[in-house]
């Protein structure tokens, strides 16, 4: 089968690769049909997380399952499935808990189409993916959906609706901060996801025109950042006061906007990832206010029935976050110069 690889900055090409083979009884094996972009990709692909080893890419998949081990259950040859971009067995108490995310059965962080922080269990951009535990990992797909719209909710869409769903859950309608940047289309799902789920105000700010329309899009109030002669943004010490704040960000900056813009007694996640050094906090601020304040991975299986229940119900259109659909073939040309939220169709 032909397999994408990244061999470094904004540089990725087809290579043939044996197809996997179903690992165990519990296994299976999946034809992706439609794989997002993920804005991990986009940070692989410029060269803010180094490529020292060409690996397979892609880990946002919505596909056709093809075979499965003589346990599987849950699904069929035939039926099109989310494919979680987390390995999860769902056995662990770690998956037990819904942390799916830091299942004790793999190595910690498994993932596909990211193998110097996932390991190495292929990429989406391929002929076949091998899904080790298939009843516990997959989620079968509604007849009528459509895979290509639907490809992120294998991690992004997610990743964004943890963020705003539990502290909406606390407080009901709550107004809801997300400051963009980094994690380019994570910040833009959060806040689609805080309208779905009932926020009151949602606003979503940033220095990128390119998502400042995108939110505008989805109905969403945008507030711009201006930008330094270098191009950064110059964030705001705050933007107000919000029982709910994302930091999407991935700039000291805008982080620290975020924390300062969260009410007393307030929550902020942060969906950025800061990979250099270390990164300042104003604890006194968030002692001062009871600011809690979360990082980490979403727990993406878990996670993945109640988006698509919000998607079902005309709630949540994933597709408005769009920026481009290409087919396989054109993979290599599009990949060069990403734009915000790009799907691959095979
Ligand atoms: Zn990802
Ligand atoms: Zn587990």
């Amino acid at each position: 089968m032909r397999e994408l690889v990244i061999t470094g900055i904004q540089a990725v090409e087809w290579r043939e690769a044996p197809a996997p083979k179903i690992e165990s009884d519990r296994g299976a094996l999946v034809r992706p049909i439609a794989v997002a972009m993920c804005d991990l990709d986009a940070a692989f692909l410029s060269g803010v997380v180094p490529v020292a080893e060409a690996f397979p890419l892609g880990h946002e998949c919505i596909g056709e399952v093809v075979e499965v081990g003589d346990q599987v259950n849950s699904v069929a040859p035939g039926d099109r499935v989310v494919v979680p971009f987390q390995i999860s067995c769902g056995d662990c108490n770690s998956c037990r808990s819904g942390h799916t995310g830091s299942c004790s059965s793999v190595p910690r962080g498994s993932a596909y189409g990211m193998k110097p922080l996932g390991g190495d269990w292929g990429g989406a951009l391929s002929g076949l993916m091998s899904v080790p535990f298939a009843d516990a990992m997959l989620v079968a797909l509604a007849p009528g959906l459509d895979p290509v719209a639907l490809a992120s909710v294998a991690d992004n869409v997610v990743d964004g609706y943890r963020a705003v769903a539990g502290p909406l859950r606390a407080g009901p309608g709550a107004e809801v901060l997300v400051v963009g940047g980094f994690a380019r289309s994570v910040g833009l799902y959060a806040a689609a996801c805080a309208r779905a789920l009932g926020s009151e105000r949602v606003l979503y700010a940033d220095s990128d025109v390119e998502r400042l329309e995108c939110a505008a899009r989805l109905g969403i109030e945008t507030h711009e950042i201006a930008c330094d002669d270098d191009g950064l943004a110059v964030w705001p010490a705050r933007l107000g006061r919000f029982p709910v704040t994302v930091d999407a960000s991935g700039d000291h900056g805008g982080l620290h906007a975020a924390i300062r813009s969260t009410a007393a007694d307030g929550h902020c996640t942060s969906v950025a990832i800061y990979f250099e050094g270390e990164t300042p906090l104003p604890l006194l601020e968030m002692y001062t206010r009871g600011c809690t304040l979360h990082a980490g991975r979403c727990h993406a299986r878990t996670l993945i029935p109640e988006v698509l229940s919000l998607i079902e119900a005309g709630r949540l259109d994933p597709a408005l976050v769009t920026s481009a659909v290409v087919s396989f073939d054109d993979a290599v040309d599009a990949l060069s110069e990403p734009p915000t939220k790009l799907i691959l169709a095979a």
